[in-house]
């Protein structure tokens, strides 16, 4: 198996011709950010993530994260070789630092350029990346909540990676549901919390890669109220800082197992127990009872980050389909009677297969970018009245950009098997990995049904569609723009781009209406409604990105990407677009008698 390699074209393409990178760096944070400095960065992350991430990726596949006994007899977790010196090149290197803001020593590169680098590590190695994940989600929380002397303590360490993040949400008994949490936290007379608990899959909770950890633990004060309204966030360190901020004693919070999954065996997931020895220090972030509110900071940060984990995992399953394709031979060419053997790739199926994965795949990351964008707007533009509309959007599109892209991700990396035959099917060609790490996305940061319920329940529902109107506003212009191009090519793609807004439009009306009059029968159909969304939405994206393609064919590009864009961008509107008819269907149909039966008929 050849080490990843980056997709530098296709992401410049999406950066600079697709979503533009002129508008991002013209903010003014962005000032020193040019086109010359995105390509370059690029290029050093796609060569760190081809030459010592990837490399990396079936090792930790193979040995995993591995539980013992630490010297103060207490449990610790290694991680597999290779990821501790990993780390430290990347930290090193500046890696953490990317996306971060200058006062804190991030270098204050723009989302648009840091969700390409991100694609980068969670293509190459999906396990070593949950670390960088957390911990830039512990890096904006703060950011949004912390004190100054809060963020003056913690977050240079965070930025610069010599220290970690976790989020410290679940519980046996509350995974989906976080009122049922129940963890407790008791102040203390000089201002600190004494948190005691049990957490759960906790990602990169005890590690040998960085100095100290930063847990970020909702928990609830003693007369605090039921629910999540209940619910504070607490930083409790593995070593808690002495009066000069230096590195001191164990906090008592201690890894006491790990788990074994299907996938992403790399990246320790463990149970974390706070308080067994007298109860673990922690210090409230922002207000008590105003926990959800700022872990929701975080969350929101990590879905757009693991909708990105979708995308990195099914580019590299269809890197090693396609290179498979062109060499396993198999059968003769259909065209030619009595032909000689050729490679797979040959054959118009596995062609079908190996477009479909890339087609479905240079959409989700023109969804990705786009979202990257809007947050860079939504953050840094001077213009309020910008801000708060891309930050709609945004809020709009997260669900989105998770649930559909994290689904896909399970299919696109089915079908990189299917490509492979049975040699798809043994573990010895790495392929497999690929879906057994994609399975877990769909899953944690809220299952695709929570994502479905927050598009349906909160984000659609709340301006009754005002959000949505607008975007589908845009979409239908370009949808214009393209079918007066007077090109067949285009004029066929805006034919079915039609379609797909007109199931968009539709089932966002009957959605809209349901959710008031009977909840229950809009949120049986919302997860085929986000699909239904991503599907459409992807459409526009690519259809936009023929157009670019065209417009440079036309004016004398002889680069041959712009043709396999166009070919990318006419598969998707005639095989992939057209599912949004079917799922239209889904979302209008009567499901009252599957509502109706009773608990024992399942
Ligand atoms: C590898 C891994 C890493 C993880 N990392 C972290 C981490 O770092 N920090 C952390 O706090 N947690 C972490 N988690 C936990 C993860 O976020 C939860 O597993 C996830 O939120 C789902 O919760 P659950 O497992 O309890 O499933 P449940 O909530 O029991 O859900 C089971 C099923 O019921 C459905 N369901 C539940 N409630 C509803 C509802 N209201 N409406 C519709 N359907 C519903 C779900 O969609 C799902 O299909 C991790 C989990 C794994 C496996």
């Amino acid at each position: 198996m050849n080490n990843y390699q980056a997709p530098l074209r296709d992401m410049r393409f999406v950066i600079h011709e697709l979503v533009g990178s002129s508008p991002i760096c013209a903010l003014p944070a962005y000032a020193d950010c040019d086109a010359g400095l995105i390509d370059a960065v690029l290029e050093e992350a796609g060569r760190f993530a081809g030459d010592i991430l990837s490399p990396l990726n079936p090792v930790g596949d193979r040995d995993g994260a591995r539980w013992q006994t630490g010297a103060d007899g207490k449990g610790e977790v290694r991680t597999a070789a290779g990821f501790a010196d990993a780390y430290r090149h990347f930290a090193e290197g500046g890696w953490m630092a990317l996306p971060c803001p200058p006062e804190f020593d991030g270098q204050g590169l723009p989302r648009l350029l840091a969700v390409a680098v991100s694609e980068m590590w969670k293509s190459a190695n999906l396990s070593f990346s949950h670390v960088v994940t957390l911990t830039h989600g512990a890096i904006e929380a703060l950011l949004i909540a912390g004190s100054d002397a809060m963020k003056a303590t913690w977050l240079p360490k965070l930025v610069s990676g010599e220290w970690t993040g976790t989020m410290n949400i679940t519980e046996p008994q509350a995974g989906s549901d976080l009122a049922a949490i129940n963890c407790k936290a008791v102040p203390q007379a000089d201002g600190s919390y004494r948190i005691s608990g049990q957490k759960i899959f906790i990602t990169y909770g005890d590690h040998d890669m960085a100095a100290n950890i930063v847990h970020l633990v909702l928990a609830r004060t003693p007369d605090a109220p039921p629910g999540v309204k209940g619910l504070s966030l607490f930083i409790v360190p593995k070593f808690i800082l002495d009066a000069d901020g230096k590195q001191g004693e164990h906090n008592d919070v201690y890894c006491t197992s790990i788990e074994h999954k299907l996938g992403v065996h790399g990246s320790p997931t463990t149970t974390l127990v706070h308080g067994d020895h007298g109860g673990s220090t922690g210090y409230l972030i922002g207000e008590l009872g105003r926990g959800l509110e700022i872990m929701f900071v975080m969350m929101n940060s990590a879905r757009l980050s693991v909708g990105t984990e979708g995308l990195g995992v099914a580019q590299r399953a269809w890197q090693l389909a396609s290179e498979y394709a062109k060499e396993r031979v198999q059968g003769t060419d259909v065209t030619q009677k009595g032909g000689k053997s050729v490679a797979i790739v040959r054959h118009p199926d596995v062609r079908r297969m190996l477009m479909t994965q890339r087609a479905h795949t240079e959409a989700i990351r023109a969804l990705a970018y786009s979202v990257a964008a809007l947050q860079d707007i939504a953050h840094q533009s001077d213009d309020a009245e910008a801000r708060a509309a891309a930050h709609r959007r945004v809020e709009l599109l997260t669900p989105v950009l998770k649930g559909w892209s994290t689904e896909s991700a399970v299919e696109l990396t089915s079908l990189a098997i299917q490509v492979f035959g049975g040699m798809g099917f043994v573990e010895e060609t790495g392929i497999s990995q690929y879906m057994r790490d994609a399975r877990i996305t769909p899953i944690y940061e809220g299952t695709t049904a929570i994502q479905a319920a927050d598009l349906a329940g909160r984000k659609l529902t709340r301006d009754r569609g005002a959000v949505l109107a607008t975007l589908l506003a845009d979409m239908r212009a370009d949808q214009a723009a393209l079918a007066g191009a007077g090109d067949a090519n285009l004029t066929d793609i805006a034919t079915r781009l039609a379609a797909g807004l007109d199931d968009l439009h539709a089932a966002s009306e009957t959605l809209i209406t349901r959710m008031g009059s009977n909840p229950a029968a809009a949120l049986v159909v919302a997860e085929p409604f986000l699909k239904l969304a991503g599907t459409v939405i992807g459409g526009w994206l690519m259809a936009k990105a023929a157009k670019v393609a065209h417009d440079a064919i036309a004016a004398g590009s002889s680069d041959p990407f712009y043709r396999e864009k166009l070919a990318s961008a006419q598969f998707y509107a005639s095989h992939i677009l057209p599912k949004s008819a079917g799922l239209r269907i889904t979302v209008e149909s009567d499901n009252s008698l599957l509502l109706g039966l009773p608990d024992e008929a399942f």
